[in-house]
């Protein structure tokens, strides 16, 4: 191992990627420092903000970040906006290497027209709404329709659809907000279709959360068995999950409910389906222009197979009655700085295994080197990669260890100049700690605190 007198590593942004990358390079050198800076008061990322309410064994990987953050060689310092608070160029002066794993933090948008009449939410801003996301905390999404419509097949789609349809009595046992969970007891929705521009084939989704869903109780899927003629012959021969995935879809399609199922399945209120090539052309107003009331869809047919293939316009035309509309066609990532170079075009860093192009002592791991897909193990591996390049550049000398550099002594007094105060892991737990103990009376995990004003106080900022 190579010392690092003074400094070491930073990391930006305290998701999966971030955590994991300093758990990597701390297990694999004995003397190497981390920090980790931080946005938002609160550390973990899509892990609190994201994964939905009612999957709470998603995040236990908590466990092993928070034993992370309290390693003597790891430091936690949340509050602080990379880009806005501290550069870049200034992260790069006071340490040897800085790693961005700032993650995913905006939307794709589909670019059509409507799409920002009242009634129509990104997927982005819904989930944080339900999460507890401080910067959605006041969406008030309009629940007051019985159809919904969400574009996109891929689980956080399913995440969402599962949250309109679930009885409340799920959710009430999680760690999904107060506030959301009062706008659900209210909700009309009692009817939710996805679309998608491709086909069953297409889809993005996987079997766990499906099947989720068809067995939610209280609801109904509605498959129409058109969708999949000639698929279980198509699937024969394909990877194993796709298959099993088109199976499901295929036998709750054709699934004939039984005599006094089918009774007791006509009292079901809810109902929940898929829709196949079909994308999405204009988002249709009420007549006084206020709000949606559909969404214009063209058909498609697709050309080529599998995961390739394209969804091509027919010509034909469908207009689908809705009151709300979720778009879920993906995250994205932002630039950060001028300093890094940005790819525009994929909404990534560019970089080879983790190393930023052209700029040395420059990493990045997580959605914003790979984009914005793949689930917690994926973010994981590819953290571990980046982690292990800074670990061969600290040992073969790229890094030039001999130059001791200040790390957070040079960072916290430009911080403190600047008047921003750096929240602690010590200070986390605190709210951690608030959070639990609110949610207790209530039966829940937490209740999360969504005023980043009031986790301040808390801490006595
Ligand atoms: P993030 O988790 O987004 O972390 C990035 C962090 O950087 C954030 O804390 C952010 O605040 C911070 N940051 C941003 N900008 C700055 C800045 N300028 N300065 C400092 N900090 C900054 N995976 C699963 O395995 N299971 C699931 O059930 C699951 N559900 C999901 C549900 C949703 C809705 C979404 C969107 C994803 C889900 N995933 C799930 C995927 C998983 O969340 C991602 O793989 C993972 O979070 C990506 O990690 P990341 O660290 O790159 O990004």
């Amino acid at each position: 191992n190579v010392g690092i007198p003074h400094g070491g590593i930073c990391v930006v942004g305290s998701g999966p990627a971030g955590f994991y990358t300093a758990q990597h390079i701390l297990k694999h050198h004995d003397l190497a420092q981390v920090d980790i800076y931080e946005k938002l008061p609160v550390p973990f990322g899509l892990v609190r903000f994201g994964v939905a309410p009612d999957h709470p064994e998603v995040k236990n990987v908590i466990n092993t970040f928070t034993h992370t953050a309290r390693s003597d060689r790891c430091a936690y310092y949340g509050n602080v906006t990379v880009g806005r608070d501290i550069t870049v160029g200034e992260l790069q002066q006071a340490y040897h290497a800085v790693v961005l794993s700032y993650g995913a933090e905006d939307n794709r948008v589909l670019g059509i027209p409507g799409e920002n009449l009242s009634g129509v939410y990104s997927a982005r801003a819904f989930v944080g709404w339900y999460n507890g996301l401080p910067e959605n905390r006041d969406l008030k999404p309009d629940l007051s329709c019985e159809t919904a419509l969400i574009l996109g097949h891929g689980n956080v789609a399913l995440d969402i659809a599962r949250i309109l349809l679930s009885p409340l009595d799920f959710l009430r046992k999680t760690d999904i907000t107060d506030c959301s969970l009062a706008a659900l007891a209210r909700s009309k929705v009692k009817r939710v279709w996805l679309a998608g521009r491709r086909g069953p084939l297409q889809v993005a989704f996987t079997i766990k959360e499906l099947r989720e869903m068809i067995n939610l109780p209280g609801t109904q899927p509605v498959l129409n068995p058109a969708d999949f003629t000639g698929l279980e012959n198509a699937v024969k021969d394909a990877p194993r999950p796709r298959k099993r995935l088109t199976e499901l879809m295929i036998k709750t399609a054709l699934e004939k409910p039984r005599e006094k199922a089918a009774m007791a399945q006509a009292a079901i209120p809810r109902q929940w389906g898929l829709k196949f090539q079909r994308s999405p052309q204009e988002m249709l107003p009420t007549t006084d222009g206020t709000r949606v009331r559909g969404v214009r869809m063209a058909l498609t047919r697709l050309e080529g197979l599998g995961d390739s293939a394209k969804a091509v316009p027919t010509g034909d035309m469908e207009e689908l009655e809705c009151g709300l509309v979720l778009s879920s066609i993906g995250y994205r990532s932002l630039p950060l700085d001028p300093a890094v170079p940005f790819d525009t075009q994929h909404g990534v860093i560019p970089n080879s295994l983790g190393r930023v192009t052209g700029v040395p002592g420059l990493y990045c791991s997580g959605w914003v080197k790979r984009g914005p897909v793949g689930v917690i193990i994926t973010t994981m591996n590819d953290s571990f990669d980046t982690a292990q390049s800074v670990l061969e550049d600290l040992q073969g000398g790229v890094l030039d260890v001999s130059i001791s550099r200040e790390g957070f002594g040079a960072v916290g007094s430009i911080l403190r100049s600047r008047g921003i105060r750096p929240v602690s892991f010590s200070d986390w737990e605190k709210i951690d700690a608030a959070e639990v103990a609110r949610g207790k009376a209530a039966g829940k995990p937490r209740e999360k605190i969504v005023d980043p004003q009031e986790m301040l106080q808390l801490i006595g900022h």
